[in-house]
């Protein structure tokens, strides 16, 4: 027997689900599992989850692990300061992992997860000038321009489902009115069906009755009207080549893509649209720049995996 080979674990902390994997050098996933998210039984049993999933998918080889999470974190630290969707405060969930795995551990935030993927493995690869739009429970995005990711004075920037695309439209989760968030995101859609129908509809569920169901078709024309608009303003502010839409969301496909793309194209009127793509990691990309944040706490930075035909400076 020779020495195990060596592999990652990549672990997606979301208000839904806990996805956890073992991944290897070249992105091949090696054991994977996902598991609900306990959020109603508090942030004792939030942690204990992820922590056995972690484990769960542990093998011998294992060099590091990457932890990614909603909100706000102190990626310095390692811990998950805030999320309203999960409810916890100051997790430290770097050195906790750490302890229960015996590797050093990364801890970011999930969008920004998803655009490192995205940016690395994905559509956007080498693209200067482009928005990864991560529509899930919620909406943000990763901004790149000139080459650099945007950040912003406070770490806030690409929080674009919070940009108001209707001035008297429905109260947002944020406080403000008429944001992005509120029409388009999964959530949103499910509640705004509730709403209009007076029965229960997930998002998958709207895009896929939308033929025969009017109010479906409503909420699902409000939705991707709403991503046009905040499309066509960031388009007009930072002009960019590629907008890449991920996210659960993004598995409607064309049902998503195709809507977006006319409206945009209808509304930029003396410009070209940009390219609006939709990702092929799909919901998995912050699972994917989980496993790359991993691979870097190993010592080994590469544009790709470290076992493919990227660069690597180990
Ligand atoms: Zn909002």
């Amino acid at each position: 027997m020779g020495r195990p080979a060596p592999a990652v674990v990549a672990v997606d902390v979301g208000g839904t689900s806990i996805k956890a994997a073992l991944i290897g050098e070249r992105g091949d996933v090696l054991h994977r599992i996902d598991v609900p998210t306990p959020v109603g039984d508090g942030t004792p049993a939030v942690v204990a989850a992820i922590r056995s999933a972690a484990a769960e998918v542990a093998a011998p080889g294992l060099v590091a692990a990457g932890i990614v999470v909603p909100g706000v974190v102190d990626v310095v630290t390692g811990t998950a300061r805030y999320s309203a969707n999960i409810g916890w405060r100051d997790v430290p969930l770097g050195a906790l992992l750490g302890e229960d795995l015996g590797v050093p551990v990364a801890v970011d935030h999930d969008v920004r997860s998803a655009g490192l993927a995205e940016r690395t493995l994905g559509r956007a690869h080498g693209v200067a000038d482009c928005l990864v739009l991560v529509i899930g429970t919620g909406i943000a995005g990763v901004i790149v321009s000139g080459g650099a990711h945007v950040r912003g004075a406070t770490d806030l920037a690409g929080e674009i489902g919070h940009v108001p695309v209707y001035p008297d439209g429905e109260v947002c989760a944020c406080g403000q009115r008429g944001c992005a968030e509120a029409y388009a995101s999964a959530a949103s859609i499910a509640r705004r069906y509730r709403t209009l129908a007076g029965r229960e509809l997930d998002a998958a569920g709207v895009v896929a009755a939308r033929a025969s169901d009017p109010v479906a078709a409503q909420v699902w024309g409000a939705a991707t009207d709403a991503l046009a608009l905040a499309v066509v303003g960031y388009t007009m502010l930072l002009d960019p080549e590629l907008i890449v839409l991920g996210g659960g969301l993004a598995e409607a496909g064309a049902a998503l893509l195709e809507p977006v793309q006319a409206e945009v194209a209808a509304r930029l009127t003396w410009r070209p649209p940009p390219a609006i793509e939709v990702s092929s990691l799909g919901s998995r990309a912050g699972q994917f720049g989980a496993a790359l944040l991993a691979w870097r706490a190993a010592g080994r930075d590469c544009d790709g995996w470290p076992g493919g035909s990227g660069t690597c400076r180990s």
